[in-house]
């Protein structure tokens, strides 16, 4: 923050002054799952929507552990091609996936239009150990290899192939972890190691898992840059006005929240909508110090973890001034003094 209290970075209003896509303007995106049944299509799709209003550069759909969300990932990523005007990255895991059946479905995507994936290696069952695929690849930089050489040789073999990816290059992003990778054992310096290697095989750009505190993400990346990482790193944070969710997540990837922030959300009860209210702008507040704080130190963007779930990430993006076209309701949320009785709609 300036010394004024106003962010240094550029917000959304200099951003529509100066027209979208400008120099300046930190980037939006989001990620989200695909729907866990058939009912929960139209929900999501709603979501999909309103996240529209805040115009974010990327959506990312997540894939399931093991490839098990393979069909509804992809059929979550065409319908966002053809539906939206939403650039989607698809993500994709080498996990429990040979290399014949990882090239067959990396060509499914290009066939149906997608030019954006998110390259990880994946995590096993949580009672397995990892251990690759007898004819898999065992690294998310392999994959990323893959990737360069699909494309490599669709456009070796296909004219119109060359000229298409001449207009829409193949972009390829991977993941960086601001503290290691608790999940799978690593510490930060193998997972730097393991950075400069994704970038090597031809990534674009990395998305950090989640963290709770600025330094985590600034030390990352000057490390990261001592190491010879050269390409953009962009945080990625998940809204704070769920303790339960938080706590989840820990479980998940083993990256801890601190007390402090549950300190704050577990002051309010949950059973009382006017407290879960307050503990909804609580929550917004601690997401917007931190935006803000990682905007100003130098992050080129912020990506949010959605869980599907609009609200808390429009209004983190709109405390934040970069909320785009998002409809004012949310602007109403984390405008309002935290004393404010107006209980909060939670999607
Ligand atoms: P890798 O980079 O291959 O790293 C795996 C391990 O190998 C690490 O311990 C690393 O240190 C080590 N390693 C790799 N290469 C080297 C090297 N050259 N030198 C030294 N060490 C090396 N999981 C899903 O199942 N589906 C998803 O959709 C999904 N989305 C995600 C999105 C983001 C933004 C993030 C941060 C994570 C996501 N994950 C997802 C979780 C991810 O798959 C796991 O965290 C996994 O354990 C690590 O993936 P990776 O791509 O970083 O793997």
């Amino acid at each position: 923050m300036s010394s004024t209290g106003a962010p240094a970075h550029p917000t959304a209003d200099d951003a529509v002054a100066d027209g979208l896509g400008a120099v300046d303007r930190p980037t939006v995106s989001f990620e989200l799952f695909p729907p866990r049944n058939p009912d929960a299509a139209p929900r999501l799709w709603s979501t999909v929507q309103q996240l529209a209003a805040a115009r974010p550069d990327f959506v990312s759909v997540t894939y399931g552990a093991s490839g098990s969300t393979r069909q509804t990932t992809r059929a979550l990523v065409r319908r966002l091609l053809r539906e939206t005007s939403l650039s989607p990255i698809a993500h994709l895991t080498c996990v429990g996936t040979s290399r014949e059946d990882l090239t067959r479905t990396v060509e499914e995507f290009l066939d149906e239009g997608v030019r954006s994936f998110l390259a990880l290696r994946g995590d096993p069952p949580a009672d397995e150990s990892w251990r690759p695929h007898p004819e898999g690849l065992p690294t998310a930089s392999a994959l990323v290899a893959l990737l360069r050489e699909i494309e490599r040789r669709r456009c070796a073999t296909s004219p119109a192939q060359a000229v298409r990816a001449a207009s829409r290059p193949l972009s390829v992003a991977v993941a960086a972890f601001p503290r290691g990778n608790a999940g799978s054992g690593s510490t930060r310096e193998q997972d730097i190691a393991a950075l400069l290697a994704k970038q090597e095989a031809g990534a674009d750009f990395a998305i950090t898992q989640v963290f709770y505190d600025v330094d985590s993400y600034c030390e990352l990346v000057a490390l990261a840059r001592d190491a010879g990482v050269v390409i953009p790193i962009i945080p990625g944070i998940i809204p704070m006005t769920d303790p339960a969710r938080l706590r989840r997540v820990q479980q998940l990837t083993g990256v801890e929240v601190p007390a402090q922030v549950l300190d704050v959300l577990d002051a309010f009860d949950p059973e009382d909508p006017v407290d879960v209210g307050r503990r909804h702008r609580a929550g917004t507040r601690l997401g917007v110090d931190l935006a803000n704080a990682v905007l100003d130190g130098g992050a080129p963007g912020v990506h949010l973890y959605t869980f599907n779930t609009p609200g808390p990430a429009l209004d983190l993006l709109e405390g934040a001034g970069l909320g785009g076209d998002a409809p004012s309701a949310h602007s109403r949320v984390t405008a309002a003094p935290l004393d404010d009785p107006t209980p909060v709609p939670t999607s």
